[in-house]
């Protein structure tokens, strides 16, 4: 939680992605360390903030969640305003929304500050038998356009915490 301390930086990070592909509850488990099975509980919330200490510095996180926005080119520039790192999620069981990345990617890029850290997420991997994207697919990509990358599962909590921390931990290092 956020008590009476001093915030050394506020981070901006916007998750974007295909819809279904667990943004969502990959914040509600970072955030809040909770997960559900039926997301509507938490639409229409804009972000939530999560305060860690990194290198001694406080480090406020402010984690926009996209809310139903995910049809093409729906979300706003008013979403990517002032973002300073962004998390690309995918389903690694949905070979659609890995295709998709490379329109977010786009969209991102076209909106966002030259500077910005990009985390390509595999979300789901507990469903380890349905995968449907290759990691090799992921990491080569990843590799071409610069991004971090990691598979994930919201519901077991696999990589979602080090996920968060390397990517503010990069921003923290550029800023
Ligand atoms: P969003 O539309 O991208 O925000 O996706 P949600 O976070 O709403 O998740 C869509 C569905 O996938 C929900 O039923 C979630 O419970 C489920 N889900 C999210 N993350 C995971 C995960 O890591 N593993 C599994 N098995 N299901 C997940
Ligand atoms: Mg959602």
């Amino acid at each position: 939680g956020d008590y009476n301390q001093k915030i050394d930086y506020v981070f901006k990070v916007v998750l974007i992605g295909d819809s279904a592909v667990g943004k969502t509850q990959l914040l509600a488990r970072f955030a809040r360390n909770e997960f559900s099975f039926d997301s509507k509980a938490t639409i229409g919330v804009e972000f939530q903030t999560k305060t860690l200490i990194i290198d001694n510095k406080t480090i406020k996180s402010q984690i926009w969640d996209t809310a139903g926005q995910e049809r093409y080119r729906a979300v706003t520039s008013a979403y990517y305003r002032g973002a300073v790192g962004a998390i690309l999620v995918y389903d690694m069981t949905k070979r659609q929304s890995f295709d998709h990345m490379v329109r977010w990617l786009e969209e991102l890029r076209s909106h966002a500050d030259q500077s910005i850290v990009i985390m390509l997420i595999g979300n789901k991997c507990d469903l380890g038998n349905l995968r449907a994207v290759p990691m090799e697919d992921a990491e080569e990509f990843a590799q071409r356009e610069n991004l971090f990358f990691m598979e994930t599962s919201a519901l077991e909590s696999t990589n979602v915490e080090t996920c968060f921390l390397t990517i503010l931990t990069e921003i923290y290092r550029i800023h």
